[in-house]
């Protein structure tokens, strides 16, 4: 993605704020508000060309950042990118004159916090063509904006904006402050969430009297914090391998906790996590209101299936896999929810558009949901002409394509040969041509 941004010169005096508020009002807050946690990483970068006067700020996506990478790496990652023409953000040639190497004024990297709902700014400062200084902004979905001096490391950058860059960076900086502590010791990540170590030792009995307080850490949890009482998932890090849960190794504290897996393996350290799983169903309920779904929790402890709602689709999922599967790896709930279950979420936002679009489709027809996730198509004569499951109709077909429609009606159809002549005469799409 490269788009032109703005299309007309910026010439006021103070070129690099009024780009950075430009890009803030007209680029970013509107991507925020339509796509929430899904929001993609963004970059500006301005430049001020000699040739004709131009100042100019270009607008790219930047995909390929890795969200693990701490802060001190991510800016010196974007500080190479933005130095180099070949990495595709800083332009080569001038956008409005094509005049080459067009002077740097600063460029802008925005990365959407979902845990806070807010977006961090990491704005590049160049003076002549260096970057000579790095400056942080957290951003509040109405465009408020607080600078925030740059924190030194991960744990320093969660208490400073209130959420982690990445979890995998702040459980690696945790671990490395407290391996040597004399008890455990947790932190809190997001509400419903909270990370733990046991520290370091080769002594079971130690290792005892550093978990003695961890009953009446849990009792304390339950009494509610942050409006959790549940507090219902409690998990180490080893049981990956003694619980048999199947977190693929690249993406197990294995890969990203490199240094300690021995000893976390070898029960030496022992990291863990404690989770409401009420919370999680809350950050999900929230995610899936962008697809039109309600989200109930429907079980009790012990156990996490979950019905989402919308129209007269009605599935009851066990999401008890899911959440254990982002507690160990390491991932926030929201930025779980995006890598494991998006596509599930899509596709019950699409299967809840289905009854009513074959409904527009055969008018003749009479459709009906059967047990909040099956498609029942019946003809003219009230007999049963197709059956069939509302999410594979909707991830099978392209339901925005008039082709896919018709494809979709087609395999409706097809299961009832007689059926596809008598729903022609009801006014199926085959019948426009006649
Ligand atoms: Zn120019």
């Amino acid at each position: 993605m490269l788009l032109h941004f703005p299309s007309e010169p910026l010439a006021t005096r103070d070129l690099r704020r009024d780009a950075l508020e430009r890009f803030r009002w007209r680029c970013r807050l509107p991507v925020l508000r339509n796509h929430g946690p899904e929001s993609g990483d963004l970059g500006i970068f301005v430049t001020a060309c000699d040739a004709c006067g131009s100042r100019t700020a270009r607008l790219s996506g930047l995909p390929d950042v890795d969200p693990d990478t701490a802060l001190d790496g991510l800016i010196a990652e974007l500080r190479t990118r933005a130095g180099r023409v070949r990495y595709g953000w800083r332009p080569a040639t001038c956008p409005a004159c094509d005049a080459p190497d067009p002077e740097p004024v600063s460029a802008v990297y925005a990365r959407y916090m979902p845990e806070i709902e807010h977006d961090l700014h990491i704005e590049l400062v160049f003076g002549r063509h260096r970057v000579v200084a790095v400056e942080l902004h957290r951003v509040a979905l109405d465009g408020t904006s607080t600078a925030i001096p740059r924190p030194t490391g991960p744990l320093a950058f969660q208490e400073a904006f209130g959420a982690p860059l990445g979890l995998r960076a702040l459980w690696r900086a945790f671990i490395t402050r407290h391996v040597y502590d004399e008890a455990m010791v947790v932190r809190a990540v997001e509400p419903g969430y909270v990370i733990g170590l046991r520290p370091f030792t080769d002594e079971p009995v130690e290792a005892e009297a550093m978990l003695a307080p961890f009953g009446p850490f849990i009792e304390q949890m339950r009494q509610g914090v942050e409006g959790y009482a549940g507090w219902d998932a409690i998990t180490f890090f080893y049981e990956r391998e003694h619980d048999d849960i199947p977190v693929p190794f690249a993406e197990s504290y294995h890969a990203w906790l490199g240094g300690y897996a021995a000893e976390i393996g070898g029960g030496l350290l022992e990291p863990f996590v404690v989770a409401d799983s009420d919370a999680f169903v809350d950050r999900l309920a929230e995610h899936a209101a962008l697809y039109g779904l309600r989200v109930q929790r429907d079980s009790g402890e012990g156990a996490l299936f979950v019905r989402f709602f919308a129209g007269h689709l009605d599935l009851r999922l066990n999401l008890g896999p899911v959440f254990f599967q982002i507690l160990h790896r390491g991932l926030t709930f929201e930025r779980g929810i995006t890598a494991l279950f998006l596509r599930e979420l899509r596709a019950m936002g699409e299967a809840r558009k289905v009854p009513s679009l074959v409904q527009r489709l055969l008018p003749g027809h009479t459709v009906r949901v059967v047990r909040g996730q099956y498609l029942e198509l019946l003809d003219p004569a009230g007999e049963r002409a197709a059956f069939g499951d509302l999410v594979r109709l909707a991830t099978h077909y392209d339901l925005d394509d008039p082709a896919g429609q018709a494809e979709l009606i087609a395999e409706l159809l097809a299961r009832d040969p007689a059926l596809a002549r008598s729903s022609t005469e009801a006014g199926a799409p085959g019948a426009r041509t006649r």
